[in-house]
């Protein structure tokens, strides 16, 4: 084996592709072309990891009402900052799942079933629009 120690073999492959950038990114480009199917079920797989993972370290429950059904499980803003993390949302998902367990982010996310999230959002006036509210 050429490189029997690791970082050594991460250095040379690192190097390599610095090398062969443009032929790889040309292989790359023409291999997720003829093999859209793997990219599209690897993309899905991805995001469902990534989630479930997120979900898992916020406790796979609601953080107000405890229901644990992930089908209504949001993750919830809890200072209201979403447009800080529009850009991944609507680009790459799974970065944003591995944000919102970040240690560094501890108290800014929190999980809410759909109900309490928007509770939440008309307690704290998070729609930026006045509510109307039923008649008594
Ligand atoms: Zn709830």
């Amino acid at each position: 084996m050429p490189y029997a120690d690791l970082e050594k073999r991460v250095l040379a492959n690192k190097q390599w592709r610095l090398a062969h950038r443009e032929e790889l990114s040309k292989y790359m480009r023409t291999w997720n072309a003829n093999n859209r199917d793997k990219v599209s079920k690897n993309k899905r797989l991805s995001i469902q990891r990534a989630k479930t993972r997120a979900f898992e370290v916020m406790g796979n429950k609601c953080n107000r009402c405890g229901i644990t059904d992930w089908r209504v499980l949001q993750i919830d803003h809890v200072f209201a900052d979403r447009r800080a993390d529009k850009h991944l949302i609507g680009h790459n998902i799974c970065h944003y799942y591995k944000k919102v367990i970040d240690p560094v982010n501890v108290g800014r996310y929190q999980l809410l079933c759909a109900n309490c999230n928007w509770i939440k959002r008309v307690e704290n006036k998070e729609n930026g629009k006045p509510q109307i509210e039923l008649l008594q």
